[in-house]
């Protein structure tokens, strides 16, 4: 009997490449994110603490006998990460830390489904938000599914980062730079590093089966991060709104496969 080793098959400038089956666990890996998003989506509302969305998320992914990927991850001591308003990424849920009206939190979820993994984010709006936040959010959301729109077979790496660059800046927002997107497969983080900003026709040749989270994040100031003292929160030095969008995709014959969708 010759042993299948899921993830070992096929590369391509370093990255392997997936085939059906792998990328049909991927998909069911994505879906639980979906899930994860959706659960979420309806518990937001003014006066919820993150630790509580971060229990919902936990239960989602449980129930769905997955593995939440950024518990225990470099010491991460949650399900979820919930970053406020000018906080970017990796902020931790807490019992202390209520959602306010006008409001918006990125929450960034990872799955762990049979060893595959999916990672998504979001930011969503906490009842009305203003119209500088709303603007945020159309351009940041916009510039992934312009990056997704280039992750097509025989474009570069480059034309995805150039995409989502591209999209954000012409609407007046920040690219932050300090992050990126990133393979995906077996472990959460693989190569190649997705840059959010870059010169189209540049970097490494895409084949059916590589397998990325395409992940911008987007300031309404400039793209300068800190790191608050507990190690993890992500944020703007200039205390400007930020936003995040991500999805898992596959790159195929045809159109991107997203993974993170219900
Ligand atoms: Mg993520
Ligand atoms: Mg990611």
């Amino acid at each position: 009997m010759i042993q299948h080793l899921s993830g070992q098959g096929k590369k391509t400038a370093g990255i392997v490449l997936r085939d059906a089956r792998e990328l049909a666990l991927m998909r069911e890996a994505g879906r639980i994110v979906a899930k994860v998003h959706e659960a979420l989506r309806q518990a937001l509302r003014p006066g919820i603490s993150t630790s509580a969305l971060d229990a919902i998320a936990e239960d989602v992914i449980r129930s769905h006998d997955a593995i939440p990927a950024f518990l225990g991850y470099h010491g991460f001591p949650a399900s979820i990460c919930t970053s406020i308003n000018d906080e970017i990424v990796h902020g931790i849920p807490s019992p202390e830390r209520f959602l306010n009206e006008g409001d918006i939190i990125s929450i960034d979820v990872g799955v762990t489904y049979r060893g595959w993994v999916g990672d998504s984010a979001w930011t969503y709006p906490v009842g009305e938000i203003g119209e500088d936040a709303r603007a945020l959010l159309e351009a940041a959301e916009g510039a992934l599914w312009a990056g997704i729109e280039q992750a097509r077979s025989g474009n570069r790496l480059g034309d995805i980062s150039a995409a989502i660059q591209a999209y954000a800046e012409s609407r007046g927002f920040a690219i932050i730079r300090e992050y990126a997107g990133h393979g995906v497969g077996r472990q959460m983080h693989e190569p190649p590093k997705i840059l959010n900003y870059g010169q189209p026709g540049t970097g490494m040749r895409l084949r059916p089966g590589m397998t990325f989270a395409l992940e911008p994040m987007v300031a309404v100031g400039h793209w300068l991060t800190r790191v608050d003292a507990d190690g993890w929160t992500v944020r703007t030095q200039d205390g400007s709104l930020s936003a995040h969008f991500e999805h898992t995709l596959a790159v195929t014959e045809g159109d991107p496969m997203i993974m993170t969708i219900l």
